[in-house]
């Protein structure tokens, strides 16, 4: 097995949490476990060594960071990459005034029905090649805008192909031509059936205009039953009983929450299900940001991600959601980072990625930056230098 040495990293983030420095402005709590002056040694698909860089082992080859920082790859927990056309019309329409609703939802469906298994696949590999250029080394892929059991089973076959966690959506919106009751009946049986072989989760978008709580309730239970785990889309258009349900059932996360109650908070505090924050949704709907610091301040656990879709939110960008989280809902520039990597990975209860440390996978981004910060600091700049994904240098300058 062939090892790298990558050293002069002029600073390090591990997220293996170290002792507090509050004159720090980049991690005065300690969260990211910064390492200055560091080094990383990549055995094969994963890590080995982490440390200064005077301590570092021999290894087959040596990549010299040049004093510049490495964060480790995002983890991006949520997104919607399986789909034909785009809405570029729809989001015009809306930065004139137009409001954005559930429903425009429908039109993707149409695009996303009429196209082959190929297009959609060659599609799809194109967002996950600009993800990856971007620095995201693990994603999340959901179903949803097939809504028939052949486009659903077929949308799923096509996101497996990039990812383990892949999501069966069926309950996305209610497809024109059939009622709600049908259409719930047909989520939890034959769609689910012909779903379930090629996702590890189950969601459903619990909002006005889409499924309710009892609706969300039994679906998540028919997945469930069929060995899938839940995690929701809630609270992001108006207030409801999504969240509450995510908390009470423990999913491991609920996403968007931007119109919370205060026994929404509390409810996430004390069940421990990560509140996923999505906030090039409301920058791209002009929608007022979750209250990020509020939610953090009460003990919920916060991850970002980018909810990447041909509707409310294109962005393929984590570093655009780490300058929104910094600049629009209050997160530290350390609680930012920390959310799209270690979070991430923790909303898709994975533990080899999200981390830089001995035996995780070799998943790391170089910045062209001397500090993360820069992410936030110098927003809309392209800063990624170079990604390795499980050991492999994927993007040129690694
Ligand atoms: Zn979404």
């Amino acid at each position: 097995m062939s090892s790298i040495l990558v050293t002069g990293i002029g600073e390090l983030t591990t997220n293996v949490a170290a002792q507090a420095r509050p004159d720090d402005h980049r991690d005065p709590t300690g969260m990211l476990g910064l390492v200055d002056d560091a080094a990383v040694v990549l055995e094969g698909s994963t890590i080995a060594w982490v440390g200064r860089a005077s301590d570092a082992p021999a290894a087959d080859t040596v990549c010299d960071a040049g004093g510049r920082a490495v964060i480790p790859g995002y983890v991006d927990s949520h997104s919607h990459l399986v789909f034909s056309g785009d809405r570029a019309q729809e989001f015009a329409a809306r930065m004139t005034g137009e409001p954005y609703s559930a429903g425009g939802i429908r039109t993707t469906v149409a695009a996303t029905r009429a196209a082959t298994d190929e297009q959609l696949t060659s599609h799809v590999a194109r967002l996950v090649a600009e993800m990856r250029a971007q620095g995201t080394t693990s994603l999340e892929i959901k179903s949803g805008y097939g809504l028939s059991v052949h486009d659903e089973a077929r949308s799923l076959a096509v996101a497996r192909q990039f990812t383990e966690d892949t999501t069966f959506l069926g309950a996305h919106v209610v497809p024109a031509g059939t009622t709600p009751e049908d259409y719930v009946d047909l989520v939890t049986g034959p769609m689910l059936t012909a779903a379930a072989p090629h996702a590890r989760w189950i969601d459903v978008f619990c909002e006005d205009g889409a499924f309710d709580v009892d609706q969300a309730r039994a679906i998540l239970a028919a997945g469930t039953d069929n060995g899938l785990r839940g995690r929701l889309h809630a609270n992001q258009l108006t207030y409801g009983g999504g969240v509450k349900l995510a908390a009470e059932l423990g999913l491991v996360a609920v996403d968007h929450c931007t119109y919370l109650a205060d026994d929404d908070v509390s409810a996430l505090a004390d069940s421990g299900t990560i509140a996923t924050l999505l906030p090039g949704v409301e920058f791209s709907t002009r929608h007022p940001y979750p209250d990020a610091r509020k939610l953090i301040d009460a003990g919920v656990q916060v991850a970002i991600a980018s909810d990447c879709n041909p509707g409310s939110c294109f962005t393929s960008s984590m570093a655009l959601c780490i300058a929104l989280a910094v600049r629009e809902m209050r997160m530290s520039p350390a609680e930012a980072l920390h959310a799209a990597t270690a979070m991430g990975a923790q909303a898709l209860d994975r533990d080899d990625v999200g981390v830089i440390a001995p035996g995780k996978r070799a998943d790391l981004v170089l910045l062209e930056a001397p500090s993360y910060l820069h992410l936030a600091y110098r927003p809309g700049v392209p800063l990624v230098a170079g990604v390795w994904q499980g050991g492999r240098p994927v993007v040129p300058g690694s």
